[in-house]
């Protein structure tokens, strides 16, 4: 077997796998490593780190042409798609649940696709999971560019030119990313508190030390895999309205708030900005899935009634060197299902492959986004 890395398009910095992945994936049963030329150079990789690890550097089209299993993390461009042949395997994050356009050339292409933003939240895809490991380098880079853009101190300073107040960090969804930013936050000294839907966050937050704003009725579901669901119109309202008054006294507002495969909720309305102290910050990581916050803009920075408003869903890519090492074990450790004892094996019964799989023969096979797809 062949496995082919391809370099990332546009403003993505990150490598799909690092040279450090490149010696384990070898005993794993594939004979050879391919990568783009230049693939890792935007997240401090070069060419000779993957050779050094005993991979061959060849050009984009010959990787895509020679390879049996490709890796990229964003979908093939329509070029790269035209090089594909039937059988050969995908591995990305496509996000195929909200960008359902991604599917049809999968189809035709009669690759054998997956994305790993479909993996169950097992606790044995823990290792494989993606989301959880961009969702750590995103909680802690938030936590870091919202300091940057303080006009203040994060800690208290007590000083002879005066005492200094600790910044008030609000982190709305306490979820991977969102307790990774309250520790960062606690450690760069803030007062920090938080809030999810889940009860099961509460008892997280206060391990870290923050404080857990309640906001009563909120209903969960334990088929939702540990995932939030959508909030009734009265509980909304009722959160939107607790939200405003922690945020007017926030001088950082974090937010992570998403549930799977729908439009991020908004919970901070437009006034609740405008009622914000001058100089606050407020960084929306939610921002590519429609954003927590009502003035959002993706990937823009913008500064509302004083208020900078950061919509960045793409914080990994800022930190690419370790985003990328921990997105290759990730993968390292998905790859290893499809081989048994050194052996390739295609095994539809195993559920992490079958819940990542988006196509294969040109038909549709995750479950979740054959309903999803059915619904839309
Ligand atoms: P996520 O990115 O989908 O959402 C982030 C957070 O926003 C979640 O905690 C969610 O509850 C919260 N949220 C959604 N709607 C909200 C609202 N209206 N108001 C406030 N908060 C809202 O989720 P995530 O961070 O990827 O993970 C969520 C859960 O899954 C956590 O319990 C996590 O521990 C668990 N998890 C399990 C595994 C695994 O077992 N493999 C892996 C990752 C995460």
């Amino acid at each position: 077997m062949i496995l082919g890395i391809i370099k990332e398009e546009g403003s993505e910095k990150r490598v799909s796998i690092a040279p450090d992945a490149i010696a384990p994936l070898s005993k794993l049963g594939i004979q050879q490593i391919l990568v783009e030329k230049g693939a890792g150079e935007n997240a401090s990789y070069s060419d000779a780190a993957y050779q050094e690890q005993g991979a061959t550097i060849l050009s984009g089209e010959e990787v895509i042409k020679k390879a049996n299993f490709l890796v990229k993390i964003q979908p093939l461009n329509d070029a790269q798609y035209k090089l594909t042949s039937a059988g050969q395997i995908l591995i990305g994050q496509y996000n195929p649940l909200a960008n359902t356009e991604v599917v049809e050339p999968l189809k035709k292409a009669k690759v054998t696709s997956f994305s790993l933003d479909l993996l169950p939240r097992s606790t044995r895809a823990q290792a494989m999971d993606v989301l959880s490991s961009m969702a750590t380098v995103a909680g802690y880079k938030a936590v870091l560019v919202a300091a940057n853009n303080l006009p203040s101190f994060f800690p208290m300073f007590m000083t002879a030119a005066g005492t200094i107040r600790p910044a008030k960090v609000l982190v709305i969804g306490a979820g991977v990313a969102g307790l990774q930013a309250v520790s960062t936050a606690k450690r760069l000294g803030a007062v920090v508190e938080a809030f999810d839907v889940r009860t099961a966050a509460k008892e997280e937050v206060l391990s870290l030390g923050a404080k857990f704003v309640d906001v009563e009725g909120a209903v969960e579901s334990a088929t939702a895999g540990g995932y939030a669901i959508e909030q009734s119109e009265e509980y909304k309202q009722r959160q939107a309205e607790a939200v405003h008054n922690h945020a007017m006294a926030a001088n950082v507002i974090i937010c992570t708030a998403q549930v799977p495969g729908r439009k991020a909720p908004i919970i901070i309305r437009k006034e609740t900005v405008e009622a914000m102290q001058p100089g606050s910050v407020i960084i929306d990581l939610a921002a590519s899935s429609g954003g927590n916050c009502a003035v959002t803009q993706d990937n823009k920075t913008i500064i509302h009634n004083g208020v900078t408003v950061i919509g960045d869903s793409n914080l990994p890519s800022s930190m690419p060197k370790d985003a990328s090492a921990m997105y290759g074990k990730n993968i390292l450790n998905f790859i290893k299902l499809f081989f048994e004892k050194g052996e390739f094996k295609l095994n539809f019964e195993d559920d992490i492959i079958a819940a990542s799989c988006v196509t294969h023969q040109g038909e549709v096979v995750s479950d979740r986004l054959k309903s999803s797809l059915s619904a839309a």
